[in-house]
């Protein structure tokens, strides 16, 4: 029998190879991960930094070990002033949150430019089920193309 979510995935990696070899986005892989500690940076595909681990204030620890001074920070991903979302409408009514710096917000994306960015989400959560970290319906989701967007007003943004 044809594992119709498998076929699926497959085109979502062609989508994804495409996306990258045809060079349009600056940073297509924009999430930057430290080992254990997972993800360390975020990006917009315009490679500007949007969110990254910072030393959660108050939570440091100081120890003087042998004289000399230690510090011992506590770190979480806190995002800048340039991040915002947009939340791409697809061609099937669905919808998908997509992290962006507010420049490129600003400035626009043309239809091309949102499937790009959602060919690299793609790229991600392929990345991310072969690492075992959850499945994904490739049947619903490799065949949508985006349409259009909009940002996400401060008060709404989650992340997906
Ligand atoms: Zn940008």
């Amino acid at each position: 029998m044809v594992d119709l979510n498998k076929e699926a995935r497959k085109r979502a990696r062609n989508k994804a190879k495409k996306a990258r070899r045809e060079n349009r986005l600056k940073q297509f892989s924009y999430i930057e991960e430290m080992g254990a500690f997972g993800i360390s940076k975020v990006r917009c595909k315009c490679g500007q930094v949007l969110s990254s681990l910072k030393a959660v204030p108050g939570l440091s620890e100081i120890e003087n070990i042998k004289g000399r001074t230690i510090v011992r920070e506590r770190v979480a991903m806190a995002s800048n002033a340039a991040y915002t979302e947009i939340v791409i409408t697809f061609n099937d009514g669905s919808k998908h949150v997509t992290p962006v710096c507010k420049s490129c917000a600003k400035a626009g994306f043309s239809e091309e430019a949102l499937n790009d960015m959602y060919a690299a989400d793609m790229e991600r959560w392929d990345e991310e089920e072969t690492r075992g970290l959850g499945k994904v319906r490739w049947d619903l989701n490799a065949d949508r193309v985006a349409v259009s967007y909009k940002e996400v007003p401060a008060e709404e943004r989650f992340r997906d």
